[in-house]
């Protein structure tokens, strides 16, 4: 975590360095090849995906039946209602995430988000809100002059989900740290889920299993879904999975849960969907279909 004087100018550069660092690719290209191998390493089934619809159906051409598309708002560059009922109708749109009003300052009850989380009830397509850090340091970060920490309370969430009782909706981060506040909310919105995505790599080990550990004792380890937000760093997939599969305190069949079970049921996949396979066949089964 940084230390800064506050007179001095951030330089995000200039933060202790880590002894075994993920590198990011080294281009666009490099990153959808390596971000695909890596998924296929840990053999993931599916992986919501989210960029520019052309950027999204780039990397859909790349490794199909793969990923989830998804389409973010609320972030720099908004998208209308009629644009996502459009992605959605062609096929393009199966999650709106990530959604992140809290980088531009506003809380997820602000009226004017009211139409999308309608349309996603609508359209009954998940939607995985961000509500938790932003980047160490983000109120000197240069670009994050709107992300407001206190705007991570998954309590803005009561009034959303009252008017929408069928929304499928996730909290991305599960409001780290405010782990109290979800707890309350996953105990009153029964359909309320929860991932663990970048806490689960970009933070320290202790904190966010203390985290997991106390959804887990409260009870909802049937609504805690695994994820990445992988970025940048592909490597960062395994490293997220590894942190589950370490923790200490996970039985087998909740790590299956967290892993799987939870997501397969939360996105609603079909026997098809369950039973496909994006792994590069294996050498073995390479040589056995090579020989007669
Ligand atoms: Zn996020």
């Amino acid at each position: 975590m940084p230390v800064l004087d506050p007179r001095d100018p951030f330089d995000g550069s200039a933060f202790p360095a880590c002894e075994k660092p993920l590198l990011a690719s080294s281009s666009d290209q490099a990153l959808q090849a390596e971000s695909i191998a890596e998924l296929r390493r840990h053999n993931v089934r599916r992986a919501v995906l989210d960029g520019t619809p052309e950027r999204v159906a780039q990397w859909r051409r790349a490794a199909p039946g793969l990923f989830l598309p998804a389409v973010a708002f609320g972030k720099a560059t908004e998208r209308s209602t009629e644009e996502l009922r459009r992605l959605h109708r062609d096929g393009r749109l199966e999650a709106f995430a990530e959604v992140a009003m809290q980088y531009r300052g506003l809380r997820a009850d602000d009226p004017r988000y009211e139409p999308y989380f309608a349309l996603a009830e609508e359209l009954d397509v998940p939607v995985g809100i961000h509500l938790g850090e932003g980047p160490p340091g983000a109120a000197r970060f240069p670009g994050y002059e709107d992300y407001r920490a206190s705007l991570t309370s998954p309590f803005q969430l009561e009034e959303v989900l009252r008017r929408h009782p069928g929304l499928r909706l996730y909290v991305m981060h599960y409001g780290s740290p405010l782990v109290d506040e979800m707890i309350a909310m996953m105990f009153t919105h029964p359909g309320l889920y929860v991932d663990v995505a970048n806490n689960d790599w970009a933070f320290p080990r202790a904190q966010f299993h203390d985290a997991l550990r106390r959804m887990i004792d409260a009870g909802f380890g049937k609504r805690i879904l695994f994820g990445s937000d992988g970025m940048y760093w592909p490597g960062a997939i395994g490293e997220a999975i590894r942190a589950i599969e370490e923790a200490p305190f996970l039985d087998e069949a909740q790590k299956r849960d967290i892993l799987y079970h939870n997501a397969a049921r939360f996105l609603r996949l079909n026997e098809a969907e369950i039973a496909a396979d994006h792994r590069p066949p294996s050498a073995d089964r390479r040589m056995a279909r090579a020989t007669p």
